[in-house]
């Protein structure tokens, strides 16, 4: 039945087919030369890299890959403001930072060529998910440090759209220009762009030719997906990216959604089990782990990104040849550990959403009352029309799909629609930890 699928599928052309329908060995080649430069570079130019790689063999194809040495969060943390630097501070056009819920932020620093890689990636980003040139392309993402806006922007400008910079924040405002105005796709975190959806269903009103969401930058799963499309009636697609790799652009999937497809003559993408570091076959779940082959100012050798994915390399329906990851898990740092159970809050979202009667609306609470154990308690709100005869019942019933799924008993309370805050700029705040852990 599902035979004809590409046809049925309205996709927009590829913004750079030379890179992302390379067959797989001039990939590869094209990457392991890559490699060697990027390893020449930094020896040259940083003192961090000039020490670690002071042993290492400048690799001569992608089979040396894995004899060289990884890069973490801490080695950027210990750099800040700029030791991460391979180019002149006098080299740079352009500095980001991601906010650290810790510590310094995370620095990401630019040359005028970074910036004009930053936009390609995007654009092919806004291809993959169904915006053409001459489009109207709204930016709901904020725009400063944060490299969302920004990003998006410039992949807009490049791939030729029309770009409306809207920035996260003024429902209001969003929902006026997306009345008015023929704006064909929007970017913009899951949570904010279901935020706009919920406007619009509660003002009776509708965007004028939305068709198209571009969502990423929070952890998410294919069943908000699914209630997003339905309640802004649009085709919505993942995109992936962060600050120590370039920030969004990094991957994005097509109309297909069959994974999202890494950008890698950029960015090369490994998945490691992330105990042993060993390499896994394609379709195996582990740490993705990626060096950027192209940055200027700040190269990452082998990054250890924390995010739980796989990884597919077979050409895809939409003719692109670029490897595909699966949605990720979540990162390895937003693991919560309740009672000695690993719990990832996307694996709450999807029990939640398996139910037709609560929205994408939640937050989790752990606390640990004085001498106890650990207590989890999930609050999510039911859709406005949702028929509930006997809530206690429906709850009992949702609580006890989580013990099955989760390993771990939970309190769970359904609540009203609009109870549970709104988040307009920057992302949803999902999991209230009151427990006081000091690591
Ligand atoms: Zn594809």
């Amino acid at each position: 039945m599902a035979k004809n699928v590409k046809s049925t599928i309205a996709e927009a052309p590829i913004f750079q087919p030379e890179y992302e329908t390379l067959e797989r060995h001039a990939l590869e080649a094209l990457q392991g030369e890559r490699l060697a430069a990027l390893v020449t570079r930094l020896r040259d130019a940083n003192a961090l890299y000039r020490e670690r790689l002071a042993d290492v063999a400048t690799p001569r194809s992608l089979a040396d890959l894995p004899g060289l040495p990884f890069t973490r969060k801490t080695d950027l943390r210990d750099a800040y403001p700029l030791g991460m630097l391979a180019v002149p501070e006098a080299a740079l056009a352009r500095i980001h930072a991601s906010s650290g819920t810790t510590g310094n932020p995370t620095i990401g620093a630019y040359t005028k060529r970074d910036l004009e890689i930053f936009a390609e990636v995007n654009a092919r980003s806004l291809a993959l998910g169904g915006i053409r040139p001459g489009e109207m392309f709204q930016v709901a993402w904020g725009y400063g440090l944060f490299t969302g806006g920004l990003g998006m922007h410039g992949g807009g400008e490049a791939l030729g759209a029309c770009v409306i910079p809207a920035s996260s924040g003024n429902t209001a405002r969003q929902l006026q220009l997306l009345e008015a105005l023929p704006i064909v796709g929007i970017g913009a975190t899951p949570s904010y762009a279901l935020v706009i959806a919920e406007r619009f269903r509660a003002e009776g009103r509708k965007p004028k030719a939305l068709r198209y969401a571009i969502c990423g930058a929070e952890a998410w799963t294919k069943e908000m997906r699914a209630e997003l499309e339905a309640a802004l009636g649009v085709v919505a697609t993942n995109i992936y990216g962060l600050t120590e790799i370039i920030g969004p652009g990094v991957a994005n999937e097509c109309l297909h959604k069959l994974g999202l497809h890494v950008q890698e003559d950029h960015f090369l993408a490994e998945i490691l089990d992330p105990q042993t570091h060993a390499p896994l076959p394609d379709g195996e779940r582990g740490e993705l782990v990626i060096t950027t082959l192209t940055r200027e100012a700040m190269p990452v050798l082998r990054y250890r990104t924390g995010d739980l994915t796989r990884m597919w390399r077979d050409r895809c329906a939409c003719g692109r040849t670029t490897a595909r990851i699966d949605w990720l898990t979540g990162r390895v740092d937003d693991m919560l550990v309740i009672r000695g159970v690993n719990v990832f809050p996307t694996a709450i979202e999807e029990v939640l959403l398996g139910f037709a009667e609560l929205s994408a609306n939640y937050r989790i609470i752990v606390e640990r009352p004085s001498g106890g154990l650990d207590a989890m308690t999930i609050e999510v709100e039911h859709h406005a029309d949702a028929a509930i005869e006997d809530r206690t019942a429906f709850e009992r019933r949702i609580a006890s799909k989580l013990n099955d799924v989760l390993l771990i008993s939970c309190e769970l309370r359904v609540l009203v629609p609009g109870t549970i805050e709104r988040i307009e700029a920057g992302k949803a705040k999902r999991v209230y930890d009151r427990r006081n852990l000091t690591a």
